[in-house]
């Protein structure tokens, strides 16, 4: 309604180009950004965002390079079942306690943070596995800098190691491979290597770029190696914050505490959090009233890349919400506020993910540079030969990207990879398993089957040139 109004036509010629886009709005629905854009050019206007909001509030403040200081790098640890991602945090948590210490890590907080011997720190986030990493990206929230994707040397490049690859690559994230197990009678590294030069994954003992290195996660054989090998990566990233300034960070998780409260463990990236400062989280706010490191220290304040687990949130965040601190308690109040009724009215919100019938209409308006595929298919073959014709699409207009593909049916954590970097996904005999048509219509992602080759090649074709029409 207000859209229609500022351009001066008529509401219903505006709700008449949402529907032709496939979207299905109300007069007083809010539109997000990008069809905003679109809706905008159809009737030849040029939508520039000004933000007069309350969000306004949350400054972004270029930081000086001058004000940057080296921090810690975040390290996520993903692979197969059994291939030893419990094993080896819990190696890495159990040897590396911060000199001056007494005693090991006790809390599971969500996140440790471990000082090798030569004084350098690393920061892991303690829930294993490509599914929580990837849930936090599809709420808008990358806080690994570095995977180590583990391997077991006696097993084989299993479906979830080729998913966690990918979910880390679809992220931009640097990956490290532990080939684990190495202690084993059968274990082969060589063997593994080999399977991953197949897969274009050239390790540094192969010629390539990928850094990797033989463990034992159960004894502890090669893991100090291992971070050594994290920490040159982390300084090839060049991973640099700001502490002096109000802090900035990421939850990674929350529960509620019988006796204590609410306990949300956070991560700090940038800025310093201080015991007493006002926290916004997601929609929740509160003064911290307390603060505790891995070891159940209490702290009284935390740098860059430092989880703390922190009391006096009014409520539990969900993992992957921003949190920002507020020198105003009633700013803060009133975002949350604000971010609630939004969340009401975001229930019947537009699309926000890319489908098959928009791609053609987004190409020819200019805006639309690649299209991210997430391919499932029943046999080997056929994921082959799609993978394949699909690439082959790409034009100079749009890069076609198969950001996955794999044998099996769509799982909740595929829609999750396609929430997150904004894909579509076709199946080929293969259908969403579970509760993933449930999560793919709540994320409002794009699930196409196929059961003949030509019929999927086509349809691509055919969206590309805006010729799909969108399917009721
Ligand atoms: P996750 O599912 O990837 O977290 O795997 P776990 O860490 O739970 O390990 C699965 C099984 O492999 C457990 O029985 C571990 O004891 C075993 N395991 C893990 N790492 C090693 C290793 O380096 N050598 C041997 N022999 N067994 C291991």
């Amino acid at each position: 309604g207000e859209v229609a109004t500022m351009m001066d036509v008529p509401i219903t010629k505006v709700i008449g180009t949402c529907m032709s886009l496939g979207i299905m709005v109300t007069m007083n629905q809010r539109l997000d950004a990008e069809t905003l854009t679109i809706v905008a050019d159809e009737f030849g206007y040029e939508v520039e965002f000004i933000t007069t909001d309350l969000e306004e509030a949350i400054e972004i403040v270029e930081d000086r390079q001058e004000d940057l200081v080296t921090r810690a790098p975040i390290v996520t640890v993903m692979g197969h079942v059994d291939h030893g991602k419990t094993s080896l945090l819990d190696n890495i948590r159990k040897e590396n306690v911060i000199a001056g210490e007494s005693g090991g890590i006790t809390q599971h907080i969500g996140a440790y943070a471990v000082q090798l011997d030569n004084g350098q720190k690393i920061t892991f986030l303690d829930t294993p596995g490509h599914e929580a990493f990837t849930a936090m990206r599809a709420r808008g929230a990358q806080v690994t800098d570095i995977a180590i994707i583990v391997i077991a040397a006696d097993d084989d490049i299993m479906p979830q190691t080729k998913e966690a690859i990918s979910h880390a690559q679809a992220a931009g994230v640097p990956m490290i491979f532990a080939i684990n197990k190495v202690d084993k009678p059968h274990a082969n590294p060589e063997k593994i290597k080999e399977k991953l030069a197949a897969m274009n994954l050239l390790v540094e003992d192969w010629g390539g770029k990928y850094q990797s290195h033989d463990i034992s996660a159960k004894m502890g054989m090669g893991v100090k190696e291992l971070l050594e090998k994290v920490l040159l990566e982390a300084e090839l990233l060049d991973l640099k914050a700001n502490p002096n300034k109000p802090a900035v960070g990421t939850v990674v998780e929350a529960q509620l505490d019988k006796g204590r409260g609410y306990v949300s463990t956070i991560l700090v990236q940038s800025g310093t959090l201080r015991v007493g400062d006002y926290v916004l989280a997601g929609k929740n706010h509160g003064k911290v009233k307390a603060m505790y490191d891995e070891r159940g220290n209490s702290v009284k304040e935390a740098g860059p890349s430092t989880p703390m687990s922190i009391l006096g949130l009014d409520g539990a965040p969900t993992a992957g919400d921003k949190f920002n601190v507020f020198e105003d308690e009633r700013e803060a109040k009133q975002i949350a506020v604000k971010r609630t009724q939004l969340m009401r009215e975001q229930s019947v919100r537009t699309q926000r993910h890319i489908t098959l019938a928009e791609i053609g209409r987004r190409i020819a308006l200019g805006q639309f540079k690649e299209l991210n595929i997430i391919l499932k298919g029943d046999v080997d073959g056929s994921v082959e030969a799609l993978s394949n014709s699909f690439s082959k699409l790409s034009t100079e207009e749009i890069q076609i990207n198969i950001i996955h593909k794999g044998v099996g049916a769509i799982t909740e954590t595929d829609v999750m990879l396609a929430s997150a970097s904004d894909a579509i996904i076709i199946g080929f005999n293969v259908r969403p398993a579970g509760n993933a048509r449930q999560l793919a219509d709540k994320e409002e992602i794009d699930i196409r089957n196929y059961s003949i080759i030509y019929d999927a090649i086509d349809d691509l074709k055919d969206a590309m040139e805006g010729m799909l029409s969108p399917e009721m």
